[in-house]
């Protein structure tokens, strides 16, 4: 089968790089359990969804969310989250100015464009921002912008030499002195979490009345998951705990007390390379991939106002 990455952070395509989990498949830190009863639903009922040894998912047989069991402590995930970790996501941190670091924030135009009708100023939040391309773009647009990462390493180029600020911790350690946000992010974080639930609660707090949410995850029910599935970069292993479908990740938002105002559907990379090979059929490649669900999904959601928050 062809080897293609997807980076899921980016949502773009890079050919020919080495299967970043390789690295981590005989990883034997510390681990525990998935929590014993589904973080959407409840239901205690599962079966084994995907399984790549030593590692197995799960999948909830009444919401279909798919959790990965046993996963490394929360010590451990500090471990993990090296520079390596992120420069296989993005790079080394690329000079501002530099062709390069345009070239980052292009392929993040989208993003903004996601929510920029929706709210095209104010004070934003970028949970998990890694190394602050985003924020940077999001800075440069005229929004007043924050992140939160784990890493040391991706939060000091970000303040170092981007000049942003970054709270550096997981969501449950950063204490943000009371601030609201008029737009808070998380583009492929929820799926990294210990409880994704219990980050949406918490993000819920800091957000303006009248703010705004998008999360991005990846969607193993996409067809390009369903066509490379063991090789499918979505499972991560072991860095994503959760794996959603549209189904759930709309669920567990409206649980958490949001209303949803619009979902992105990523076009399959998948069938758009395979009609790019058909000389006629590569005019309308991208056009036709629209009708079939790729990588990643996303929403963007705002606070119910009956939960009174
Ligand atoms: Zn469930």
């Amino acid at each position: 089968m062809e080897q293609t990455l997807l980076t899921p952070r980016v949502g773009f395509i890079i050919i020919s790089e080495p299967y970043p989990d390789e690295n981590y498949l005989n990883y034997c830190g510390t681990m525990e359990n998935a929590p014993s009863s589904c973080i959407v639903c409840g239901s205690r009922d599962r079966e084994l969804l995907m399984e790549r040894d030593p590692w197995r998912i799960y999948q909830c047989t009444s919401c279909g969310l798919g959790a990965l069991d046993p996963r490394p402590t929360g010590e451990e995930l500090k471990e993990l989250y090296t520079r390596d970790y992120f420069a296989s996501q993005y790079d080394e941190g690329a000079e501002p100015g530099s062709v390069e670091f345009k070239k980052w924030l292009s392929l993040l135009e989208h993003r903004v464009r996601f929510f920029r009708k929706e709210n095209a100023c104010g004070r934003l939040l970028d949970v998990g921002c890694g190394n602050g391309y985003f924020m940077a773009l999001c800075r440069s647009k005229g929004y007043d912008v924050q992140g939160i990462d784990v890493s040391t390493w991706a939060a000091t180029y970000a303040t170092k030499t981007l000049g942003l600020t970054v709270h550096i911790g997981q969501i449950d350690d950063v204490d943000l002195l009371g601030d609201q946000f008029d737009i808070i992010t998380m583009w492929h974080l929820l799926e990294h979490t210990r409880n994704p639930r219990h980050v949406l609660e918490k993000v819920k707090g800091w957000l303006e009345g009248d703010g705004i949410l998008a999360v991005e995850v990846p969607n193993y029910e996409g067809r390009d998951a369903r066509v490379y599935w063991e090789d499918w970069i979505g499972w991560q292993f072991p860095f994503h705990f959760f794996h959603f479908t549209p189904t759930c990740l709309r669920r567990l938002l409206t649980d958490c007390g949001f209303h949803l105002v619009k979902a992105k559907d990523y076009h399959s990379e998948t069938v758009k390379r395979a009609l790019k090979r058909i000389p006629v059929a590569s005019i309308f490649a991208r056009r036709i991939a629209k009708f079939y669900s790729g990588h990643s999904i996303a929403v963007l959601a705002e606070l119910r106002k009956d939960t009174g928050a």
